[in-house]
């Protein structure tokens, strides 16, 4: 639990967040019982004999050049509050090499797991060679960790000539199998981005595919045991191990269609959900690998950042939560209306859209991605008279949404992606400055990534799918299945296949891809190939 002083400056820090609330927030959470008190750095304890404490796996994350944060977390009994650990510090020792028997070492340390952060440890592993594959490892006690595989990227700047990712996002582990990273890990991937509803944050239901363990989350342990209970998944974690993950979140990694300090539900005091969401955050910190510096104060999370992929790629991960403004028309599907076009409004927030646009404009890449949340097509969703948008996505956000397409196209930034998830289907969209203007030319293409699990096994297409593709010309694809896509970059071209998971309520189920698209550099708009 962080100090006062820690949490008065988060409060000075948090930009969408109003400062007395943040005062009362930080009274709030220094109120809580401290159940790790008794825990002090120099009192290093072992994991219990005879249990694995690496139950959760290991995994990498957030690559640069020269380095790769190794995570574990130690949990001999990963649902149970405390994971099974005493309540003290333990000393990991972890290891990074050249090959997979370790003979060559390329660095090694140590590291203190607390039970302050959930027994997590987060390892930036320094000193590391540019564009190649490593392994690593970890002890603890007698307890050996598996080994996983994890990769630098380019240095910012050299000529990179292919980069393989897949991006992924909503994976409601009641609603199906992730069969999906089951067929992600038999690619050749340098990356996987996750875009969010890693976990999803409702109570255990009957009768489904799969059952939560516990209520609704609302405690930093209640959360910690629900992304423990998802990481147990042999196929979430075996991804995982394999190579490197940049991960961002959406809603479910707190609660269904918040907005910074506003829930969805009526009446729920913002006091009450900051403390809720301190929670959420440092539980997903502690669940995902992350750098250090994304480490939460209280209820304010650093979570937006970029990674440079040689002069292929720019890749900038983006929050479209935490410091939204409240969703107009009550979040319920509107026309565009005068709200959706409040110059107010934003998703991003003042600070991370000025961070964006320096960082677009610096950058040396062919590419420029933006991996964010919600979808940035504006697209009319309901067949016929009268128009209906989503006032989640970006259109309820269009004095915002526009300021950023006129900023991709009037600062001439080098082939603009952007990449979505959160509505649990594909689609592939052109992005024009208004999107209601059909024959303007295209600024940037948008790929929308359907859920590993989420809604279930596909259903048919319903027949307004015909009808909606022709009221909405700027979507060039649209299916409902469950899946993920796998991009290819070069300097010339960048190449989405969409694949889908035809079953995800048995395990197993047959892996397709169901379309491909290409964007040519130079040449905004995917084409189907
Ligand atoms: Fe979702
Ligand atoms: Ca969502």
């Amino acid at each position: 639990m962080l100090s006062r002083e820690e949490l008065r400056r988060a409060a000075r820090d948090c930009g969408g967040v109003d400062r007395r609330l943040f005062l009362a927030v930080a009274a709030g959470l220094a109120a809580l019982p401290k159940r790790d008190r008794a825990a002090r750095a120099d009192t290093t304890a072992a994991p219990p004999r005879g249990d694995d404490p690496f139950l959760l796996g290991v995994a990498s994350g957030d690559p640069s050049a020269g380095s790769v944060v190794l995570w574990t977390r130690l949990a001999p009994r990963p649902l149970e509050p405390g994971g099974g650990m005493p309540p003290a510090p333990v000393e990991v020792v972890w290891e990074i090499a050249e090959d997979e028997q370790f003979a060559r070492i390329a660095a090694r340390g140590h590291a203190l797991a607390t039970p302050q952060l959930g027994h997590s440890v987060h390892v930036v592993a320094a000193g590391l060679a540019p564009d190649r594959w490593y392994f690593y490892r970890f002890r603890a006690g007698d307890a050996e960790s598996p080994v996983g595989r994890t990769r630098t990227l380019p240095r910012r700047g050299d000529a990179t000539q292919r980069f393989r990712f897949a991006f992924a996002s909503c994976q409601h582990y009641e609603a199906g199998h992730y069969t999906a990273y089951a067929h992600m890990a038999q690619q050749d991937l340098d990356l996987v981005v996750h875009l969010g509803d890693y976990i999803y944050e409702g109570p255990g239901q009957p009768g489904k595919i799969r059952q939560h363990v516990g209520g609704e989350l609302r405690t930093l342990d209640d959360y910690r045991a629900r992304h423990a209970q998802y990481r147990l998944d042999p196929l979430l974690q075996g991804m995982h191990g394999l190579c490197p993950w940049a991960v961002t979140w959406d809603d479910h990694e707190l609660d269904n269609n918040y907005a910074a300090a506003t829930s969805e539900e009526q009446g729920v005091d913002p006091v009450d959900f900051l403390i809720r969401r301190a929670n959420a955050y440092q539980a997903y910190y502690e669940a995902m690998p992350l750098r250090p510096r994304s480490l939460p104060q209280g209820p304010d999370m650093r979570l937006y950042r970029r990674f440079s992929i040689g002069r292929l790629a720019e890749l900038c991960v983006l929050d479209t939560r935490q410091y939204r403004s409240d969703q107009p028309n009550d979040d319920r599907k509107s026309p565009l209306n005068q709200a959706c076009w409040d110059p107010r409004a934003s998703l991003l927030g003042r600070a991370q859209r000025g961070w964006l646009q320096r960082t677009l404009t610096t950058s040396p890449a062919t590419w420029n991605v933006l991996a964010q949340q919600v979808m940035m097509g504006v697209v009319d969703r309901k067949s016929g008279p009268p128009e209906e948008f989503s006032m989640d996505q970006w259109s309820g956000y269009l004095h915002e949404r526009r300021a950023l397409l006129d900023f991709l196209a009037t600062r001439r930034v080098a082939n603009p992606v952007v990449l979505t998830g959160d509505i649990h289907s594909n689609w592939v969209n052109d992005l024009r400055s208004d999107d209601r203007k059909f024959d303007a030319p295209a600024i940037a293409t948008e790929f929308v990534g359907t859920s590993i699990s989420s809604g279930g096994n596909a259903a048919p297409v319903p027949p307004e799918v015909e009808k909606l593709l022709a009221e909405n010309p700027q979507v060039r694809f649209h299916t409902q299945q469950r899946g993920y896509v796998a991009c290819e970059l070069t300097p010339g071209e960048w190449r989405s296949d969409y694949v889908a998971v035809e079953e995800v309520a048995r395990p197993g189920g047959k892996v397709a891809t169901a379309a491909t698209f290409v964007v040519e550099a130079g040449r905004p708009g995917a084409e189907r190939a």
